[in-house]
This record gives C-alpha cells, sequence and structure tokens, in this order.
C-alpha cells in the first residue's frame, strides 16, 4: 500500500485525529481506535514502512528503539509488572489490517496462549 492511501501516516500527519500518548522525531503511539484489552496501543514509526518484512540491515535498529517506546508506555500506564503482550502482525494469515508497520501494545488483562 502506498503511503497516500495510508490512516497511520494520516494521524501522523495529524489530519485523522487520534490519542496520541508519545512522540518524539521518530515514532508516534496512539490509543487503538477499537482496543481488544484496557489498554491497547500502537507504536508505529514516522516514516512509511509496510510491514516487518520489508526491515532490512539498515534499519532493523528501528524495531529496537519501538520496542523501548513500547515498555516505557506499559510501565506509565501500570501493566509493567502484571504483564503485556507486544504483537506485530505481518500480512493476511496474521490478520494485518494496516499497512503501515505498527505494535501493538496490550495489557491490563490476562492473555490466552497459543493465541488466536
Ligand atoms: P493490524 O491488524 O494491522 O495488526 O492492526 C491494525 C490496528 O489498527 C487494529 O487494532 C485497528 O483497531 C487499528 N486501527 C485501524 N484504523 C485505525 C484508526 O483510524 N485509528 C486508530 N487509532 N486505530 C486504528
Ligand atoms: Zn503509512
Amino acid at each position: 500500500m502506498e503511503k497516500e492511501g495510508c490512516i497511520f501516516c494520516k494521524i501522523i500527519e495529524k489530519k485523522n485525529p487520534s490519542k496520541i500518548v508519545f512522540e518524539n522525531g521518530e515514532i508516534v503511539a496512539f490509543d487503538d481506535i477499537r482496543p481488544q484489552a484496557p489498554v491497547h496501543i500502537m507504536v508505529i514509526p514516522k516514516y512509511h514502512i509496510e510491514k516487518v518484512s520489508d526491515l532490512t540491515d539498515e534499519n532493523i535498529s528501528l524495531i529496537g528503539r519501538l520496542v523501548l517506546v513500547a515498555k516505557n508506555i506499559a510501565k506509565e500506564k501500570g501493566i509493567q509488572e502484571s504483564g503485556y503482550r507486544i504483537v506485530i502482525n505481518c500480512n493476511k494469515d496474521a490478520g494485518q489490517e494496516v499497512y503501515h508497520l505498527h505494535l501493538h501494545l496490550l495489557g491490563g488483562r490476562k492473555f490466552v496462549w497459543p493465541p488466536g
């Protein structure tokens, strides 16, 4: 999917509304519009990359910084000790709906394993 039709790029550009919980020069985090848990936050890079399978040696360190933002938010939201899940869906079998790389931060309830 092109950057032009991307709903997450519109959120980054503030053309679409969202409840932003963190932002720096590279990363934005905001509440998921259809939360699957009491805490459900999207953590995304500000530049358009579709999915985890598009990561390369050149940009792989981005994932580390996305995880760092997620774990800091988990602490702020009070779910560090109770626990949380970080999820990245890639392509259709995983149910990827938005083709702009994003990490789900989920917490505030108990999750089952294996996931559905
Ligand atoms: P995926 O299935 O692609 O891994 O997850 C996409 C997530 O983005 C879903 O949890 C969905 O609820 C969320 N989402 C889709 N559109 C919007 C939107 O316009 N605003 C926000 N805040 N979340 C969205
Ligand atoms: Zn995008």
